[in-house]
């Protein structure tokens, strides 16, 4: 294992695949890598198909985690889904922040750290996105937006807590694009952000997971893995296939 931190690839389906879609892809992930131990590996479909993908994976090693959260434990939010209904089901992490849900959805910093607080309250892994726009990048603000996002969103936790979370840097420009960020420019962001956890934190920072996301890829996954500050991924597009899925969790064995 390398770094002392287990490499954790996560697929996010978005909104992508039936019930029946969802259980098919759920068993091929299953048969690829749902005996990998030394890879943490978790597919995060919608909200319909959770009950059935965490029945499928159950006595794998596959974990299940939801796409949202609402931050109130319960009460009059309709079409909300509140941590005790997700971590009931069986599922284990929720994806919080991501750029489509700040960007078309209008999720700020602050409505992000409510979520990260529900979902450790709340027993769940939260993988909590950051990253910045290509306007941004070009303006010379990516570290300023991307700390300003992991100050933000980690208002609320304290450095007992800090391990217990995820975070996924996924520069907007390289989501959905088939732009990926090379390697030195993704290990540039997340060497600055474990030494801004370093910075409030202490050596607890260098137990945080960092995944990358932006179009990893089977042909790109290795290069990005096997940096140092690189703990995994967070996939979008290669997830909705499980060869490529599996492609990328096997580079992350490295
Ligand atoms: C994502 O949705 O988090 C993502 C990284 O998507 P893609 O891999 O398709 O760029």
């Amino acid at each position: 294992m390398k770094k002392n931190r287990k490499p954790f690839v996560a697929g996010n389906w978005k909104m992508h695949n039936t019930l029946s879609a969802a259980r098919t892809l759920a068993i091929d992930v299953r048969e690829r890598v749902g005996s990998l131990t030394e890879v943490e590996v978790a597919v995060c479909p919608s909200f319909t198909a959770l009950a059935t993908v965490v029945d499928v994976l159950r006595s794998s090693a596959v974990g299940v985690g939801a796409q949202n959260c609402h931050h109130e434990a319960k009460g009059a939010f309709t079409g909300e889904v509140a941590v005790d209904q997700i971590a009931d089901l069986g599922c284990r992490y929720v994806i919080i922040g991501h750029s489509e849900r700040r960007q078309l959805f209008g999720e700020t910093d602050a409505g992000v750290a409510r979520k990260v607080r529900a979902a450790l309250d709340g027993k769940l892994t939260p993988i909590m996105c950051i990253g910045e726009t290509l306007q941004e990048r070009e303006a010379g603000r990516t570290f300023e937006v991307v700390l300003g996002q992991l100050d933000g969103g980690l208002a609320s936790v304290t450095s007992d807590e800090l391990s217990r979370l995820v975070l996924a840097y996924e520069p907007v420009w390289a989501i959905g694009t088939g732009k990926t960020a090379s390697d030195e420019q993704a290990e540039e962001v997340h060497d600055r952000i474990r030494q801004r956890l370093r910075e409030k934190h202490g050596a607890v920072a260098d137990a945080v997971r960092i995944q990358y996301g932006g179009s990893v890829k089977p042909d790109n996954a290795k290069g990005l893995l096997g940096q140092p500050n690189i703990d995994g991924a967070l996939v979008g597009g290669a997830s909705l296939k499980a060869d490529a899925f599996a492609a990328i969790v096997l580079a992350a064995h490295q």
